[in-house]
């Protein structure tokens, strides 16, 4: 079987691991890294030993990929993503897909149209504690999840809820299979235009409730999700990959013995198994685990946040954009 020809486009923060993980993965051969940073590209491939190009095109015709990352500011994900495409390759798009549902369309319908796969990286779907945690929730009525880090202005092009809250909402929406009854959100510019802090709150048809709170302005690291059934409370470090299920169970008529126990599984890079499951899915012809429609309606719900954060009159409207 020939290796996958696999290249990624945009070697900043997270594109650097791309392409890392890329060279350590079975099966496929990265031909090629492309960065409009001549020099951060040509660092990147002489460090990974790779061929590297600052001209998209010319990486295209020349190192003639079958699949690609796109790795670039959000706000180029639909013009990088659509020439990919052009050019016939396979493509797993960086989250949030896009910045408008209008894009994220478009780009389902190259994809549809050329036959090609294209994922979405919300990489917390490949978490070990989160795979382990959607084999075992059954009824969640109530789900809080907290994701909260210092700030850091190398994203500047969308706030908080697009750069954080949109993995909490992939996650609550893959947990709860139920339609969205209601949003309220808030949120606040703190060293940014664009809101650095946020918290939203989801509520279903089938009754169940989500609380998500995010801040690109803490101090301390926090990546937490807190899942309510009725019978028992399941809490996920995503950082740590850890999950604790607590019960209470009735030793006597008046008191209850709360017993917490950790499952233990495998744990294992995100990235890495999201990238397998890309280059398994171009090769066997798969629909991936994270495809657009899930990529689009994770960016719905973010956009219904963004508008009542963002709404006219509120002191954030100012500094709106990509609503
Ligand atoms: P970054 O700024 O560190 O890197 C972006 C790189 O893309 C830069 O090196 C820049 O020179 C390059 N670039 C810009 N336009 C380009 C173009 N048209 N063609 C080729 N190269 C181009 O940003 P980052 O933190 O790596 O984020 C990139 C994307 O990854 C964003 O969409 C972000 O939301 C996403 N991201 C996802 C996660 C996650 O957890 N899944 C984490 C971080 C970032």
């Amino acid at each position: 079987m020939d290796p996958l020809r696999v290249g990624v486009i945009g070697v900043g923060h997270l594109g650097f691991h791309h392409a890392r993980v890329y060279t350590e993965l079975l099966n496929n051969e990265l031909v090629g890294i492309v960065d409009v940073n001549e020099e951060r590209a040509a660092g990147i491939g002489e460090l990974l030993g790779v061929p590297s190009y600052s001209d998209i095109d010319r990486f295209f015709k020349v190192a003639r990929p079958d699949a690609v990352s796109v790795v670039v500011p959000t706000s180029e994900h639909h013009a990088v993503a659509s020439l990919a495409m052009e050019y016939g390759a396979n493509v797993l798009i960086e989250k949030p897909v896009t910045t408008t549902v209008e894009e994220a369309e478009d780009l389902l319908a190259r994809a549809e149209s050329k036959n090609l796969v294209l994922q979405v990286g919300h990489i917390e779907r490949f978490n070990s504690a989160v795979q382990h945690v959607r084999n075992i929730v059954k009824e969640p009525l109530f789900l809080q999840s907290r994701r909260m880090g210092p700030f850091n202005s190398r994203i500047n092009d969308v706030g908080v809820v697009l750069d954080l809250m949109i993995h909490d909402i992939d996650i609550i929406l893959s947990l709860v299979h139920s339609d969205i009854k209601d949003i309220t959100a808030m949120g606040r510019p703190v060293r940014s235009p664009l809101e650095d802090v946020a918290t939203a709150q989801i509520s279903f048809k089938n009754g169940a409730l989500a609380h998500i709170l995010v801040s690109r302005v803490s101090e301390r690291k926090l990546r937490q999700l807190e899942i309510m059934e009725p019978e028992r409370f399941i809490s996920v470090n995503y950082e740590t990959q850890d999950v604790s299920i607590h019960r209470c169970i009735r030793e006597k008529e008046s008191s209850m013995m709360e017993v917490i126990e950790h499952p233990v599984f495998a744990k294992r890079e995100p990235l890495k198994l999201e990238l397998q499951h890309f280059v398994t899915c171009v090769r066997e012809g798969k629909q991936p685990l994270v495809g657009i429609m899930d990529g689009k309606r994770a960016l719905e719900i973010a956009i219904g946040v963004l508008r009542q954060i963002h709404a006219p009159g509120t002191p954030e409207a100012a500094g709106a954009r990509n609503l």
